[in-house]
């Protein structure tokens, strides 16, 4: 559902996919993934003068990076992205000048609100870590809350605020990171489906894609909710499930707060354009595939900590992922061709559950109208972290995948780490914490944040 204004979100994603009017036949380094790792990669790599194609099945930001809630933040985060993240911060800050394009990034703060002294006190453990990381993160009461969010109908007892986290429009910030990487010199290919590599003495030698191969020796895959696939078909068990969340976008409206809110019943930020997204703060759908049977171990600890907020269901998902061939003739064309875009439909019990508690979390909202609403497929990793790791057993690819729901804020900083792993350069991020084989080294799963 769009109203068709030049704001709706669906821009990215709702228009028809080109092929591209050529492709390179070799390049330094490919990126498969035009969502916001990606991009950033390329973005950074091109700077470098390292020659760089990335390849895109559909388009760019089409899937994961164009629908998110555009809350950038270090709040909340695992200790093990928080220095990526600060980093990420600092490019966010400076994206507007760097591209030459305004995406609409601005720190307005996030608040956790908490109902009871309680809950409010438990936060204290995420205000020591912050201090660790010299994070201005702090607690406030329900008197200096309300000076924030105005005119809410809920008695918190007030908040966790990191004032220096912010927000930016996810249908532009990516667009706007690839041309920046055009002009550096990258090439950007969207509606250019990778199906899949060729090695040669144990090396990357090529990515061949369904319009020809691409002599490369370094590959990343950030193919988003499709790297577990890709990387099952080189025989890589990348532990990946999907879940989904339903948005949606308030008309331009009276203020009534200016940074992101998070409540258990919703999550809302103020937009550019004068409305909010809006989306329900306790409801993850997670339909149930054979990836939920082969990942269920290593998933039972984040499963455990957020069963309350997900809901299975069983449908057409599991049939079709039951259906998917494993591997696929590299002539022929890919799953990555029959989906160009994933594409989820909002869920109206979901959209109904959001219009009930914006208009009761703001009265004063209850008028205003709900005009564009939509989904999107968020992948997790079992510990709710991304990975981010060079593959021994092929040398010359790379995966980074696993952004468990909060990808787009930290996007920019992965990518300048990504960047410098790809190309030998110190960024001074430790990438270590966010090996693949963290989950079968026998080191302990534990998500310490929600996806
Ligand atoms: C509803 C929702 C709310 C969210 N809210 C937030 C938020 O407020 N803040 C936040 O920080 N994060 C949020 N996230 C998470 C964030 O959007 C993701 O973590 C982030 O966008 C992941 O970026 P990515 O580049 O890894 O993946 P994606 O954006 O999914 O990009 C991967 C791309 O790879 C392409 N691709 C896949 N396979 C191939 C292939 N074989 N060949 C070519 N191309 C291929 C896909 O088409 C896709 O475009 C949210 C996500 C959703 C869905």
């Amino acid at each position: 559902m769009t109203n068709g204004s030049e704001t709706a979100v669906a821009s990215t994603w709702e228009k028809p996919v080109e092929r591209p009017a050529s492709i390179p036949d070799r390049a330094d380094v490919v990126v498969i993934g035009g969502g916001i790792v990606g991009v950033s990669t390329a973005w950074f790599l091109a700077r470098q003068g390292v020659d760089v194609v990335l390849c895109e099945k559909g388009h760019i930001a089409g899937e994961q990076s164009g629908r998110n809630w555009g809350w950038v933040r270090v709040q909340g985060r695992d200790t093990r992205e928080i220095p990526m993240m600060l980093e990420s911060l600092r490019i966010w800050e400076s994206l507007k000048d760097e591209t030459g394009e305004d995406v609409g990034f601005t720190r307005g703060g996030c608040f956790f609100t908490a109902n009871s002294n309680k809950e409010l006190q438990s936060f204290e453990d995420w205000v020591d870590i912050a201090r660790d990381f010299e994070i201005d993160t702090r607690l406030i009461n329900a008197t200096e809350l309300r000076q924030h969010v105005r005119g809410s109908a809920i008695d918190w007892a007030g908040a966790l605020v990191t004032p220096s986290d912010g927000r930016a429009e996810p249908h532009k910030a990516t667009p706007a990171i690839a041309r920046a990487a055009e002009q550096c010199g990258a090439t950007v290919l969207s509606g250019c489906a990778v199906r899949g590599i060729e090695t040669s003495g144990g090396s990357v030698s090529a990515v061949v894609t369904e319009y020809g191969a691409i002599r490369t020796s370094t590959v990343l895959c950030a193919a988003g909710a499709w790297t577990s696939m890709f990387c099952r078909s080189l025989g890589i068990n990348v532990p990946q499930l999907r879940v989904r969340g339903t948005v949606a976008r308030t008309a331009p409206c009276e203020s009534v707060l200016d940074g992101n809110v998070f409540d258990e019943r919703l999550g809302i930020r103020r937009r550019e354009d004068g409305g909010y997204t809006v989306a329900h703060g306790s409801v993850l759908e997670h339909p149930v595939t054979p990836s939920s049977f082969r990942y269920f171990v290593k998933f039972l600890p984040a499963l455990m900590q957020e069963f309350k907020i997900v809901r299975l269901s069983f449908g057409r998902d599991f049939i079709d992922e039951w259906q998917a061939p494993r591997k696929w003739e590299l002539d022929q064309p890919s799953p990555f061709e029959q989906t160009r875009i994933l594409n989820p439909p909002a869920t109206p019990s979901v959209l109904k559950g959001i219009r009930n508690n914006l208009d009761t979390l703001f009265p004063q909202l209850a008028n205003t109208p709900i005009v564009e609403s939509w989904a999107g497929t968020i992948e997790s990793s079992p510990d709710a972290v991304p990975i981010i790791d060079s593959i021994d057993r092929i040398r010359g690819f790379h995966i980074a995948t696993g952004f468990s729901g909060h990808g787009f804020g930290i996007g920019p900083g992965a990518g300048k780490a990504i960047a410098g792993m790809l190309s030998g350069t110190d960024t001074g991020i430790d990438l270590f914490p966010l090996r693949l084989n963290r989950f079968y080294d026998g080191s302990p799963i534990r998500p310490q944040s929600a996806i």
